[in-house]
């Protein structure tokens, strides 16, 4: 499907794990310790400018830190409906970004995205969505993630109920955007997008995207590539998402 020479850009649609990455109020912070540091094969070496070494370090980071995406088991109706052998799956497909900030001509939007918005943005941009489609909400809550106080206080814009049963019924593959808890908050009933998507359609959720880069180049669609850490009864992972932008052809 994807011939590697006609790949023009590939955008990478997370933030860095680094110091001032921000986790979800119930994950743990990421760090790393350079447990093994640089040392040569054999350590009674003297070390010279030729002599090869070799580092190791350890990561910390909790499930739901930075750029990652909610497994199923992450949420469920009740403890008898849990799903103890879900991890979290990878996903390729077509990708659409609403980019609403453009579409409404604005910073950033922190309020309910309606089906009739979703329905507003993807006419605007000329991206109609298909069943299968990786569909990326952008907020523009990505742009204050350098600000963890600001990224992370509410309102957020985001899906409500009517927005999630709308992708439902298009038959999206996977969902995700720019802010910590991807549904509207507040709202009259909370987690009800991520139970929803999550415990009834196990359609999973990727959480505080990177799409600064993609939204500014305007980018809409593209090929998408999603691939989480095989944890066994994660309930979720960090990832790397990925835009593929195709040359288009001759
Ligand atoms: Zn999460």
């Amino acid at each position: 499907m994807v011939d590697a020479g006609v790949i023009r850009r590939i955008y990478e649609l997370s933030h860095p794990l680094n110091a001032d990455t921000i986790a979800a109020p119930v994950s743990r912070p990421f760090e790393l310790e350079l447990t093994h540091p640089h040392a040569p094969f054999d350590d009674r070496t003297p070390v010279s400018a030729e002599t090869i070494l070799s580092g190791t370090d350890c990561m910390t980071v909790g499930t739901h830190t930075g750029t990652h995406v909610d497994a199923p088991y992450h949420v469920s109706r009740g403890r008898s409906a849990l799903m103890p052998r879900s991890m979290p799956v990878p996903v390729v497909a077509r990708g659409v970004l609403l980019d609403f900030p453009r579409h409404f001509g604005v910073e950033s939007v922190d309020r309910e995205l309606t089906p009739t918005d979703i329905d507003s943005c993807v006419a605007s941009q000329g991206t109609p969505l298909r069943r299968g489609d990786a569909v990326l909400f952008r907020t523009g809550r990505d742009a204050a993630y350098a600000t963890p106080d600001q990224f992370m206080r509410a309102p957020f814009g985001g899906p409500g109920v009517d927005s999630a049963q709308y992708l439902v019924g298009l038959g999206v593959s996977v969902v995700g955007s720019d802010t910590m808890p991807f549904e509207a908050v507040p709202s009259e009933e909370p987690l009800e997008v991520h139970a929803l998507l999550l415990a009834d359609q196990q359609i999973q959720i990727m959480e505080m995207l990177n799409l600064v880069e993609i939204a500014a180049d305007g980018i809409h669609e593209f090929l998408f590539m999603m691939a989480p850490l095989r944890i066994a009864q994660g309930t979720g992972s960090p990832v790397n998402p990925l835009a593929v932008v195709m040359a288009p052809a001759d």
